[in-house]
């Protein structure tokens, strides 16, 4: 096959793209190897193509929103996630302490407010932050296609620096958004975040949603079509922090990315795909991993809005 060759092309023609800098409010994050750079594309038919470091792991962050919202709606319900957490793109700063005016919501399951919330409704409202990870590393493992661990020390760092994300917690508390203690939901959330992956387990979980729930490769059923649905359309306005309208515009992809630096996109019934390069652009976005993704997009003509 001509794909991984042609992925590498595409790597080395971005490598020298040194614009960024990786996040640096935890120091594991910012003491990342920046030369790190890879990409997998995961067909709806189970192959995986990958180059450059796949098989380097880092902390999955903010692309676990976009599953556990997934897990909250099979727990709890569309209706109560949709009571919780509304669907609008924010174009805040992702930790901003804010909620709907009126409904009193977080805006989406994207931002922090919102991860919080779909976090806490995972199992239900007497859950330990202990066994909602259980859970939640459970299904990512089963998305994966492998065990994955938690980055134990990614997980105490991001803890001793979650004085926002606690604000965040208590806030939700507060508006009555969230039923259980706010410590137990941050610290879950957190814990959520410092999932290890890498980008060919990035790129699984991702076909997975591009096939309507179905792993590719076990053919498990682990998402319902409604959940996929309804995360693929969050992921589209909200997955890329505020640069989500030019995201979707220029590359077309529903996506999603995290602060280690890794971008998923999720391209129904064809491809799901996986980036990774730890320096990120202003609004928190890999800078050559938004660059890969153009790559792609425009040479497999994948933008959803074009007639193939
Ligand atoms: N653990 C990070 C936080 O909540 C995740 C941020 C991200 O990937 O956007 O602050």
């Amino acid at each position: 096959s001509p794909i991984p060759d042609y992925l590498k092309q595409v790597l080395e023609q971005i490598r020298d793209q040194d614009g960024g800098a990786p996040a640096d409010y935890i120091e594991t994050l910012a003491k990342a190897d920046t030369s790190r750079l890879a990409v997998a594309l995961a067909m709806v038919d189970g192959q995986v193509y990958s180059a450059g470091d796949d098989s380097v792991e880092f902390s999955i962050q903010s692309i676990s929103k976009a599953f556990v919202y997934a897990i909250a709606i099979e727990d709890a319900g569309l209706d109560a996630v949709l009571a919780k957490i509304g669907v609008e793109p924010s174009g805040d700063a992702f930790n901003k302490l804010s909620l709907e005016r009126g409904s009193n919501r977080p805006m989406n399951p994207m931002i922090n407010a919102g991860a919080i919330t779909a976090h806490s409704l995972v199992i239900g409202p007497n859950a330990t932050a202990e066994k909602r990870t259980e859970r939640i590393l459970s299904v990512l493992s089963r998305l994966a296609g492998r065990q994955l661990s938690v980055d134990e020390e990614v997980y105490q760092a991001e803890l001793r620096d979650a004085d926002r994300n606690m604000g965040i917690g208590y806030m939700l508390k507060a508006a009555g958004i969230i039923a259980c203690d706010p410590r137990e939901a941050v610290t879950g959330y957190i814990r959520q975040c410092s999932i290890n992956v890498n980008v060919r387990d990035l790129a699984m979980m991702s076909a997975t949603l591009c096939n309507a729930g179905i792993h590719p490769v076990t053919g498990e059923s682990i998402i319902p079509q409604t959940s996929v649905r309804q995360v693929l359309s969050v992921m589209t306005t909200c997955g890329m922090y505020d640069a989500a309208g030019s995201w979707v515009s220029r590359i077309g992809i529903p996506a999603k990315s995290g602060v280690a630096g890794a971008i998923i996109g999720a391209l129904p019934g064809q491809v799901g795909l996986a980036t990774f390069s730890p320096r990120l652009d202003e609004r928190g976005n890999s800078v050559r991993g938004v660059k890969i993704c153009e790559r792609l997009s425009s040479d497999m003509g994948l933008h959803m809005m074009d007639v193939s």
